[in-house]
């Protein structure tokens, strides 16, 4: 066998038992209980998270809050009628044409009565042919280097008909909308059922049916 060479390491050992732990975290932990940062609850040693859950599902909900407070509220009809093809997002799907549908579903599954969905945003996706010349120029890292003009036209009618055939309209939900479903106020139950949902601003995206 290869001769390897010894190496000196440091172990931790609990203050009230002696036992030994290699890092310094677990052997702090070894008697003792670990705690929500938020509350001091008594969590679960190997969690990932410095919150239990409860903290956990409260500061959820008070992002979700914070990001209601600041959206526009628009009443669904006006919301139609602005944009008719638009969908209302809830829970991450995109509802079109359904939201009675999602109005039952919640109701079948004992949910608290909706009160407001999230609006989404229109964005026709498609090729930039000056973005594209950009990143070439960039890419090839020379001083001073230009696309020639010849050349430079030639992308710009490729991307021209490209995107003829293929751009698509696509929808994102938009956290700066809220969609007020008129059904007994304001006031903020979006999610409750669920607990925890992760807020991402405008990044779900759902290519629409036209
Ligand atoms: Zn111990
Ligand atoms: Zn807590």
């Amino acid at each position: 066998m290869e001769n390897k060479a010894t190496v000196e390491t440091t172990v931790y050992a609990c203050g009230y038992c002696g036992k030994l732990w290699r890092n310094k975290e677990d052997a702090d932990l070894c008697h003792m209980d670990r705690t929500c940062d938020e509350c001091g609850t008594v969590i679960e040693k190997k969690s990932y998270y410095t919150l239990c859950d409860s903290c956990k599902i409260k500061k959820e909900q008070k992002k979700i809050q914070d990001l209601y407070d600041k959206a526009t509220k628009i009443n669904y009809e006006e919301y139609m009628n602005l944009n008719p093809d638009y969908p209302v997002v809830y829970n991450d799907v995109f509802y079109f044409d359904d939201l009675d549908y999602l109005l039952e579903k919640c109701e079948d599954e004992g949910e608290p009565i909706l009160k407001w969905v999230w609006g989404a945003r229109l964005s026709n996706i498609k090729l930039d042919p000056y973005d594209i010349i950009q990143q070439f120029e960039e890419n090839v890292e020379l001083d001073d280097y230009e696309m020639h003009k010849p050349a430079v036209n030639e992308i710009v009618e490729f991307c021209k008909l490209w995107n003829e055939k293929h751009s698509q309209n696509v929808y994102y939900e938009d956290n700066s909308v809220v969609v007020l479903l008129g059904q007994g106020g304001v006031e903020y139950d979006y999610y409750k059922c669920r607990g925890v949902w992760i807020t991402r601003k405008c990044n779900r995206k759902f290519i629409s049916h036209a």
